[in-house]
């Protein structure tokens, strides 16, 4: 890959954004845990050191979900969801100067504009930070699959008779699933605000070239493998996870199937599908044309919405 500004500060950006979000997710949960734990066993009634198996107690886990609702969704839930937006933010405003700096622009703004509203519909955003209901933002911490296990925890204590520092490791343990759901229902998040972003700005400021990176590890999938590293006309990436991609890595390619490819699929988003740590970044026409010589700039076309239709 030839030298581009900005670059390496881009993958410092997710990687020190990932960090910081990594650690407030776990003292998030931790704290979490700690108030259900102690709004619960306020109500349970013991038998000397040990939780009395009564159905009184049993009843206790319907309680679970309105507890657990009021705490996510208080000031420290949204804290949390605010303070997550504001790491995206940071990787973001690399990512302007990457590509003021690509573009050879002074000024981007209404650009920016307008790629950073698409990332904030996304988000589920609102113009004053407001997080709106049913986004994938809220439904992260507001889901309650997580709970499942949590709420067998405290059936097996209460049935077992388990000590309250017993059945509190427990707790604490089927907690962490808690931060299996936030990932799971913002997978990559970093990775994704880079590509949403990158397609606007690309689209609004006719960049039609991108290199496909991220590297290759153990669990790299073939159609990432077969892709990395290598420099993309628009045209050709549309093509992406459909039969009439040149390119390899597909499980049935007569269908446009890869491993992993998530439903619906924008290749300019979605790139390898589930749990992609693949980037797309853009360069100029101009680079694009001179390290691509196969391609005549009067051959290509540019797809429409730069999705290809299903
Ligand atoms: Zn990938």
């Amino acid at each position: 890959m030839v030298n581009i500004p900005f670059h390496k500060a881009r993958l410092k950006a997710v990687s020190r954004a990932e960090r910081a979000f990594d650690k407030r997710l776990i003292s998030f949960r931790k704290d979490l845990i700690a108030y259900v734990f102690s709004e619960m066993s306020a109500g349970l009634i013991m038998e000397g050191n040990s939780i009395a198996d009564t159905s009184q107690n049993l009843i206790m886990i319907n309680r679970l979900d309105r507890i657990v609702e009021s705490y996510v969704r208080s000031n420290r839930g949204m804290n949390f969801l605010r303070s997550l937006v504001g790491d995206i933010d940071k990787v973001a405003e690399v990512n302007k100067k990457y590509y003021a700096s690509v573009l050879g622009k002074k000024d981007i703004e209404s650009t920016w504009r307008a790629a950073s509203g698409y990332l904030k519909s996304y988000l589920g955003v609102g113009d004053r930070g407001e997080i709106s209901e049913g986004s994938i933002l809220m439904d992260s911490i507001t889901s309650k699959q997580w709970m499942r296990q949590m709420k067998a925890a405290v059936v097996h204590g209460v049935e077992n008779g388990l000590t309250l520092n017993e059945m509190k490791s427990e707790v604490e343990k089927a907690g962490e699933r808690f931060d299996v759901q936030v990932k799971e229902t913002l997978p990559n998040v970093f990775d994704k605000a880079e590509n949403i972003l990158g397609k606007q700005v690309a689209k609004e400021e006719e960049m039609h070239f991108a290199y496909y990176q991220g590297g290759i590890m153990k669990r790299t999938r073939d159609f990432c493998e077969e892709r990395n590293n290598k420099l993309f006309h628009v045209s050709e990436i549309a093509l992406f996870g459909t039969p009439d991609d040149p390119y390899g890595g597909y499980t049935n390619k007569s269908q446009g199937e890869f491993q992993g490819k998530t439903d619906p699929y924008d290749p300019f988003t979605d790139l390898g599908g589930y749990n992609c740590r693949h980037r797309l970044f853009y360069v100029s026409n101009e680079l694009g044309f001179r390290l691509r010589p196969d391609l005549d700039p009067d051959d290509v076309t540019i797809p429409d919405n730069w999705v290809m239709a299903a």
